[in-house]
């Protein structure tokens, strides 16, 4: 699946960059066309003007003779403006279009006295190339005392521009085929760092998926067979069934959480909603807490130390879910430590975070599972989390809530000495 879409998409890049890309180098290639073409034409006007500053005509006999003088191809070659052109011919024709003189090679075209430039193909091949030579024709009515005589036609040889637009053909025959080659790859690799983050997400909602639907299955196979034995025992026999029943109503107490927390995570997965943010003061959250967490350490027999020093420490997040992320923190502190063992709860500001850590002297984290610990679903020994009632959920979800209050959570742990939990919050 992804591998097809990074394929479209690599293909689609193409076809729009190499589109605009394409079209960029003709535009490019037309203007240069342009341009040459507007020099030639004002090359051709100046040498016109030049032509007839040097051409005398005379009336004879009711026609008009033209008498020229120190005109050659050679001599106008840089003229005018020093524009290094090469003249193809001047021709002079009388008002019917007869031709009156010539200088240069004739060429068996028709007169046409409508256009005034023209590209023509003389069909004759340029000196330099045996390539099809174009010439570009100025004609011009000439006057005589504002009495129309005849007409002046001017050519210009277009091989140089020819030459140098063949040089720029085979550059973009090459180089747009190359460009759009390369085009595809680096379409191909975008795609693939575009499709990254998606392929993650998806691998993981599949192994979120999977996971879930295997923690589900197993309370649903037992409390199956708690009620196939229930029902099995003799009709006599109240005490099975009873206990039976009571199997299942802890399964399913436990079942239940465990949805809760799966929606949990669900629910709260990116960032929070601004509206349900509130100034929060962490000295007293953290206080009413300690209270909460203070009964329970007596009951199971544990030492709950708190060192909540700054008196205000203000944070803008949402109190319940805050609450949440905390108290799974403490109860696996609780959970993982020995009867007698010590857990502690701190509050401290630095370089304007607030920073609370939860720290115990429990069974600790093996350094092999440290790094997995916040995944969903991880637990170090599943056994051993079965009987705490553990589904490997607790974590993910603090570090979810910390995440999406722009915080961050580390983990410090050495095996049968203890762990160290620290969340750093972004105070206002
Ligand atoms: P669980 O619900 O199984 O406790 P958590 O996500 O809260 O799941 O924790 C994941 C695993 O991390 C647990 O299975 C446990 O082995 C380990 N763990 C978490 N907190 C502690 C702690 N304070 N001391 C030792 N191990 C811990």
């Amino acid at each position: 699946m992804f591998h097809h879409s990074r394929r479209r998409l690599a293909y689609w890049f193409t076809i729009s960059m190499g589109g605009i890309l394409a079209l960029f180098a003709l535009t490019l290639y037309y203007i240069q066309l342009r341009e040459k073409i507007r020099i030639v034409d004002q090359a051709l006007y100046m040498q016109s003007k030049y032509v007839t500053s040097k051409t005398q005509y005379q009336l004879q006999q009711e026609t008009w003779q033209i008498e020229i003088r120190d005109i050659s191809l050679q001599g106008m070659k840089a003229l005018p403006l020093g524009m290094e052109v090469e003249l193809a011919y001047i021709r002079w024709y009388d008002r019917q279009g007869n031709l009156l003189e010539l200088i240069g090679k004739n060429t068996t075209k028709q007169f046409d006295a409508v256009s005034k430039y023209q590209t023509l193909n003389p069909s004759r091949s340029c000196q330099s190339s045996d390539r099809d030579e174009l010439v570009r024709q100025l004609t011009l009515p000439v006057y005589y005392n504002q009495v129309a005589i005849g007409y002046l036609q001017i050519a210009n040889s277009l091989c140089s521009i020819q030459k140098d637009l063949a040089k720029t053909q085979l550059f973009l025959a090459l180089g747009v085929p190359l460009t759009l080659g390369l085009t595809g790859l680096v379409g191909w690799f975008l795609g693939g760092v575009a499709m990254k983050p998606t392929q993650k997400a998806y691998e993981q909602l599949q192994r979120f998926t999977a996971d879930a639907s295997h923690e589900l299955r197993a309370p649903i196979s037992a409390i199956l067979s708690n009620a196939q034995v229930g029902l099995l025992s003799p009709a006599d026999d109240s005490n099975q069934p009873r206990q039976r029943l009571e199997n299942i109503v802890t399964i399913t107490k436990s079942t239940s959480s465990l949805i809760s927390n799966l929606l949990f995570l669900a629910r709260h997965e990116g960032r929070l909603n601004p509206d349900d943010l509130e100034a929060i003061d962490l000295h007293d959250l953290l206080q009413s807490l300690s209270s909460e967490f203070q009964t329970l350490a007596t009951e199971k027999n544990l030492n709950f130390v708190s060192d909540l020093s700054p008196s205000t420490v203000v944070f803008k997040g949402d109190r319940e879910l805050l609450q949440q992320a905390l108290k799974n923190l403490i109860n696996n502190a609780y959970k993982y430590t020995p009867a007698g063992g010590k857990v502690g709860l701190t509050l401290a500001i630095k370089s304007r975070q607030g920073i609370i850590s939860i720290e115990d002297n429990g069974i600790g984290i093996p350094p092999d599972d440290l790094p997995r610990i916040f995944d969903r679903f991880y637990r170090v020994d599943i056994a051993r989390s079965r009987e705490t009632g553990g589904f490997g959920l607790g974590l993910a979800i603090a570090k979810q809530i910390i995440q999406a209050h722009n915080g961050q959570i580390t983990v410090e742990s050495s095996l049968d000495k203890g762990t160290k939990f620290q969340i750093f919050l972004p105070i206002v």
